[in-house]
C-alpha cells in the first residue's frame, strides 16, 4: 500500500457517502493526511471544523474566485485571524477564473491580491486556482511571489506551459488530479512531463474530477493511487518514486 497526503479536495461536498466510510476507504488506501480547502465564507467554518475533529484532516482558509464578489473584510480577518491555528496550513483556494466568469474579473483581482497579502503577512502558503488567465495569473504572481517567504501550489494545473514555467521559477509547486487521465488532456500531460518530480502535488479536487477508471462516479480521496501511478507512466518511473517525493513534497510545501 502507498502512503500518501492528498492536498486538495473538498470534504464538506462529498455526498454519496457518509464521512467515516469516505475516511475509511480513504485510510484504506494509504491516505495518511487530506488537506480540505475552503472556498467561501460559508464554508470556512465547516472545513475548519473537519480539520479540528480528525487528526488525519488540515483545512485552508480563503475565497475561490468565483466566490470573489462575497468578500467582505470579515471575512479576510477570518482568513487572517485563523492562519495562526495549527491545522490551518495555507490560504486558499485563491486566483482568477476568466473560464466562468462568475465575479468580475477586476473583483477577482482585487480579492486575490487581499489574499495574497495575508499569506506574505503571515507566511504561509497559498492554494491558488487559475482558469483560462495565464497573463494576468502571471504578471500577479511576478509581483507578490519574490515577497512571499512560502509559496504553495498552482492546484488541478490545466494552464499553459508560459504559466508552468514562470511559477516553477517563482518556487510553485504544480498540483495535478483525475484531469491527467483523460483522453483529451494530452496538454496536461505535456506540463506534467516538464515539472521536476520535487514540484508535484498529488490532489484528487474531490468531488470533482474522479480519474479513469471511475468516471461518472463521485470523487474521492481513496482515489489518489490513479493518479499516482498515471503520473508514473507519464514520466517512466516506478510508482515508488512518485510516492515518496509527492509525500515529502507535500511536507515542505504545507508543512503537513
Ligand atoms: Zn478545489
Amino acid at each position: 500500500m502507498y502512503k500518501i497526503i492528498e492536498t486538495h479536495c473538498h470534504l464538506d461536498y462529498l455526498k454519496d457517502k457518509p464521512l467515516e466510510e469516505i475516511l475509511k476507504e480513504a485510510s484504506d488506501n494509504g491516505i495518511q493526511k487530506i488537506m480540505t480547502i475552503a472556498v467561501e465564507p460559508d464554508n470556512f467554518d465547516a472545513v475548519f471544523k473537519l480539520a479540528n475533529t480528525y487528526e488525519q484532516i488540515f483545512c485552508s482558509q480563503g475565497i475561490h474566485p468565483h466566490d470573489a464578489k462575497l468578500c467582505t473584510d470579515d471575512a479576510l480577518f477570518i482568513i487572517k485571524e485563523r492562519q495562526s491555528h495549527p491545522k490551518v496550513l495555507a490560504v486558499g483556494e485563491i486566483g482568477l477564473d476568466y473560464h466562468y466568469d462568475n465575479s468580475p474579473r477586476e473583483k477577482q483581482q482585487e480579492v486575490f491580491k487581499d489574499q495574497l497579502e495575508i499569506a506574505i503577512e503571515t507566511n504561509k502558503p497559498v492554494v491558488i486556482h487559475s482558469r483560462d488567465a495565464d497573463e494576468d495569473m502571471i504578471t500577479i504572481l511576478n509581483e507578490y511571489a519574490p515577497q512571499m517567504k512560502r509559496k504553495g501550489v498552482i492546484h488541478s494545473f490545466t494552464a499553459g506551459e508560459e504559466l508552468a514555467r514562470r511559477a516553477l521559477e517563482l518556487g510553485f509547486y504544480l498540483g495535478f488530479n483525475g484531469i491527467i487521465t483523460f483522453k483529451k488532456a494530452e496538454n496536461v500531460r505535456d506540463i506534467v512531463r516538464l515539472c521536476p518530480l520535487e514540484r508535484i502535488l498529488l490532489e484528487t479536487d474531490a468531488p470533482f474530477l474522479t480519474p479513469i477508471p471511475h468516471r461518472g462516479k463521485e470523487n474521492a480521496p481513496k482515489n489518489i493511487p490513479f493518479i499516482l501511478e498515471k503520473i508514473a507512466e507519464i514520466k517512466e518511473v516506478e510508482p515508488r518514486l512518485i510516492e515518496e517525493t509527492c509525500y515529502q513534497n507535500s511536507i515542505d510545501a504545507f508543512g503537513f
